[in-house]
This record gives structure tokens, C-alpha cells and sequence, in this order.
């Protein structure tokens, strides 16, 4: 019998190239994934480096359904993240492409290779106003106001990813 999909949020980032063009592409090569279909991508946004440098980042966040079990979806976002040429020669250098899990259902996770829910999603703007955007119930007022001092604007660039 085939597994049942389940409804996982993906964020996206990159700051390095021309990081809209990596963000778009990136969502395509998401749904072209067997096992995954994205369901709905937020706006691209513009927020400035944390706990990291170089130029601002392109920022969104995915809703996809999938077959896939948690760490084998954690594994084929970091095969897109390697065939985006992400180099990692110090910790928290600037990326290329930078995909995390943030939530997997109502999983959660505490193994070796994967956290789920992301351990530092609820302390990032990047993260949670994108996925307030396409999906409002997961973040609360109190959750946005946690994090309102990060400077965080919709792209200029900031039509659908997806139409
Ligand atoms: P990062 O620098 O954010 O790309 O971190 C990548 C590392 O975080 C990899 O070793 C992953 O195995 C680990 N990791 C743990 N939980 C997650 C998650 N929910 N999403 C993405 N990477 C994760």
C-alpha cells in the first residue's frame, strides 16, 4: 500500500548569486521531487544576514505534501542544497542554497541527523513570516511579535514563486 502524504514546510534561503533565480528554481526542483508536491510557496523576502554574512538573503518558506518518511525528505533537500553548489568552508558561511525541515505533520524528532519541529525556527523572522503568510494558524501574534525587531521586507522581486 502506498504511505499516505503528510504536510511538511520547507524553508528555503540563499544569498550568494543571484539568490531570487535560486529560490525560484529551487521550489521547481522541490516539486519535481518524487514523493513531493508543493502544495503552496510564500513570497520571496529580503532579510539582512544572521548568524552569518555576505549580502541580504532571499528567503521563503514551502508547504509540500509528501510519501516521503522525514529523513529521507531531510535527505533530498540536501542533495538540491549540493547540486546548487553550496560550499560550507567555515560554519555559517554564506550558501548558496540553504533548505531546512521545519515541521513534518505533527512530528517530532530529536535524532542525530534531524530535529523536527527545526529547533531555531520560533526565533526567526525569516522563517515565520513566510509561513504565516500561507499558513496563519501554525504562527501566532505572539510568535510574530517575538521576532518584529528582524529587519525582514517582502523582495522587490516578491511575485508567487509558484503560480
Ligand atoms: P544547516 O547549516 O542549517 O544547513 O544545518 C545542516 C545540518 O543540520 C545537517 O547536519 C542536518 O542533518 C542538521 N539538521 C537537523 N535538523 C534539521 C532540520 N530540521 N532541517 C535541516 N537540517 C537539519
Amino acid at each position: 500500500m502506498d504511505r499516505a502524504e503528510v504536510t511538511a514546510w520547507v524553508a528555503l534561503g540563499a544569498n550568494l548569486g543571484d539568490a531570487v533565480q535560486t529560490l525560484r528554481e529551487a521550489i521547481t526542483v522541490l516539486a519535481d521531487l518524487p514523493g513531493v508536491r508543493v502544495v503552496k510557496a510564500s513570497s520571496l523576502y529580503r532579510t539582512a544576514p544572521i548568524e552569518s554574512s555576505g549580502p541580504d538573503y532571499i528567503n521563503a518558506v514551502a508547504e509540500v505534501a509528501t510519501t516521503l518518511t522525514a529523513p529521507d525528505l531531510l535527505s533530498a533537500l540536501q542533495d538540491i542544497e549540493q547540486d546548487f553548489g553550496r560550499e560550507r568552508p567555515y560554519h555559517n558561511a554564506p550558501r548558496t542554497l540553504d533548505l531546512d525541515l521545519l515541521l513534518y505533520g505533527g512530528a517530532s524528532i530529536d535524532s542525530r541527523a534531524l530535529t523536527v519541529p527545526h529547533p531555531r525556527m520560533w526565533s526567526r523572522a525569516f522563517v515565520l513570516v513566510p509561513l504565516a503568510e500561507i499558513a496563519p494558524a501554525l504562527v501566532s501574534e505572539a510568535d510574530l511579535a517575538a521576532v518584529q525587531e528582524q529587519g525582514i521586507a517582502r523582495s522587490d522581486d516578491s511575485s508567487p514563486a509558484q503560480t
